[in-house]
């Protein structure tokens, strides 16, 4: 292999000719500590920066002996290392030269949110760093010394810093990182086994800097959570002192079945559910919701009206619509399409997919929600005979989807009280305090029952399954046949079809996005077919990301080349976006 002296002489010898020539560094080179990979040099001083990857022998990097012991823990331990790269890269910046992207340095080190990712990965022997590079350039005339100063001055500078020269106090924070992460993965698979799907830490910070960021609330102004006695649990985590003192995590318990969260306007009920649908994934330690973790397979829904629905079973919800002129026969909600929801269809649409995609609950916020979807109070059945009425609100099917199908739902809900009687608990936070209310809400029920209703709707029946049909989803894009792309977290653009996002709320990074389109694509070339419902190409793709990895997403990547920056998605999020899909079509049911 060349070594950094050969990379200083090719420099030089490309120094002031055509960006172009800035290719003849592609290839690998053999530094002191690391080797460099250049795996693809941009094309212009503006293009996206170019591909590079840094890999470190493990003897060099002398991680602490456990940090690699299981799966969560090389998570933890590569998201560790991403950011410390990345705030080394921030702490030392280096100049900006040139034009463009001269001088950037980017690592995919991601938010607060701790997913498995492409930025950093665990070979047998050594660790790599998916970087980006932008190769300076005076307009379009390679600056060679600037590239020698980036690449062989900075980056092994910034290396050594990062991951090779590390105090005590760095390793015993990374030591710490690990071990909070895996001591939520601890708890999120304890729940299931005490009936609980969402536990909140005494102490946990929920509120965040502002509506548009993820960063803490500064803790002046902040009240940390602290668990009413009623819903009090512990949890014994397998590390102390990581996440919260000792080895015994004291806090709500929310258990299976119907939660209310109630209140007044503005006590923090909406932070508190937020919190819950993000805590879906672990958190970095200092983020506020380490000790924030909730059942992986709860999924947010809202309204969404606007986004179109194809073949959806929404029939439990939805039924007898009315005829439209020219129609001779109602439509069929157990197959319903529309490129247009209303606020309420969308919801129960919402509802139905992700029942399909394998949810274990829901969560639901008045904020977002339809409210003809959710109640239907006394005086409107009065007005408007069930007859005249498509909607079965979701008040009337909550314990239902419990009890027979044993899907859990946390509800935010300070408007009305009809959910009181078809609650199991109540807790309600009085300024950014929770508070148990079960017992005054039941006596409330009681005290104020509601009229026994003439409309019963027939009893839920299963929902029916959807097998896509791969030859809808057309990635061909002008001369090529294959082409994806993503804007920040909202949008895939699948082929020329573009998919909207904004209302899939637990999607966190830019970087699942891509995975998603990149899944879309995979899934439909590989895994759809006749016999495959959804759900099912959905365990393929997760059995995908166990067994081969996220490297392999990208359908034109080879093994051994920076993969691109890509998140582990969920399956719902994938769901979700194959869903939005609006020129996706299913196969016949045989
Ligand atoms: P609600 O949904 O009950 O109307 P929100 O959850 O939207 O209320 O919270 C209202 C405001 O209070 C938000 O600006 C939020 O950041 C802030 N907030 C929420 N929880 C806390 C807390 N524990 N300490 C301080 N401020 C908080
Ligand atoms: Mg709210």
């Amino acid at each position: 292999m060349r070594g950094a002296g050969d990379l200083a002489a090719t420099l030089d010898r490309i120094d002031g000719r055509g960006y172009k020539a800035y290719r003849d560094i592609e290839g690998a080179w053999s530094f002191t500590d690391f080797d460099l990979h250049v795996d693809r040099v941009q094309s212009d001083p503006f293009a996206s920066p170019s591909k590079m990857r840094v890999r470190v022998d493990l003897g060099i990097v002398d991680l602490p002996g456990d940090a690699l012991a299981n799966r969560i823990r090389r998570i933890a331990a590569a998201s560790w290392l991403a950011r410390a790269f990345r705030n080394a890269v921030e702490a030392d910046r280096p100049p900006r030269s040139g034009t463009g992207k001269g001088g950037l340095i980017l690592v995919d080190a991601g938010g607060p949110e701790v997913l498995e990712r492409t930025a950093v990965v665990f070979g047998e022997t050594f660790v790599e760093a998916r970087v980006e590079i932008g190769l300076p350039a005076a307009g379009r005339r390679i600056l060679g010394q600037k590239a020698q100063a980036l690449l062989i001055d900075f980056l092994p500078r910034i290396l050594a810093r990062a991951w090779i020269d590390r105090d005590e106090e760095t390793s015993a924070d990374l030591r710490r990182f690990i071990d909070c992460i895996e001591n939520q993965e601890t708890v999120r698979r304890a729940l299931r086994e005490r009936d609980l799907i969402a536990f909140i830490g005494d102490g946990a910070i929920l509120p965040r800097e502002s509506g548009a960021s993820e960063r803490p609330l500064p803790a002046d102004r902040t009240r940390p959570f602290e668990s009413p006695d009623a819903f009090r649990v512990e949890f014994e985590v397998p590390h102390a002192d990581a996440g919260a003192p000792g080895r015994i995590w004291r806090g709500m318990g929310i258990p299976r079945g119907v939660v209310l969260l109630v209140g007044g306007g503005y006590h923090g009920k909406s932070t508190l559910l937020r919190a819950l649908e993000r805590a879906v994934v672990a958190h970095i330690p200092g983020d506020g919701r380490e000790t924030v973790v909730s059942d992986p397979g709860l999924v947010k829904i809202r309204a969404e009206d606007g986004r179109a629905i194809t073949g959806v079973d929404i029939h439990g919800f939805i039924d007898h619509l009315p005829l439209r002129p020219g129609e001779s026969r109602r439509r069929d909600t157990r197959r319903f399409s529309t490129s247009d929801a209303s606020g309420s269809t969308s919801q129960a649409a919402n509802i139905s997919e992700a029942i399909e995609a394998g949810a274990t609950g829901f969560l639901l916020d008045e904020d977002t929600s339809a409210t003809n979807f959710m109640v239907r109070d006394t005086r409107i059945k009065a007005l408007i005979h069930p007859r005249d009425e498509p909607i079965t609100p979701f008040r009337d099917r909550v314990r239902e989807l419990f009890e027979e199908f044993g899907l859990s739902t946390i509800l935010v809900m300070g408007g009305t009280g009809d959910f009181f009687d078809v609650a199991d608990a109540v807790v309600e936070m009085k300024a950014y305090r929770a508070i148990d209310a079960t017992e005054r809400a039941r006596e409330i029920a009681g005290r104020y029952p509601i009229v026994s209703e003439h409309d019963r709707r027939p009893a839920l029946a299963p929902f029916l399954d959807r097998r896509p049909d791969p030859g809808s989803f057309d990635a061909r894009r002008g001369r090529r046949d294959v082409k994806f792309s993503s804007r920040d977290l909202e949008e895939i653009v699948y082929g020329t079809t573009p998919i909207d996002l904004r209302g899939v709320e637990q999607l966190f990074d830019p970087s699942q996005t891509r995975a998603i389109a990149a899944s879309m694509y995979l899934a439909a070339t590989r895994f759809m077919g006749p016999d495959r419902p959804l759900s099912r190409i959905l365990d393929e793709l997760e059995r995908f990301f166990d067994e081969e990895g996220l490297d392999a997403l990208d359908p034109f990547h080879r093994p051994d080349r920076h993969p691109g920056n890509l998140a582990r998605p969920r399956r719902f999020e994938i769901a979700a976006a194959i869903n939005r899909m609006r020129t996706l079509r299913l196969l016949e049911t045989p």
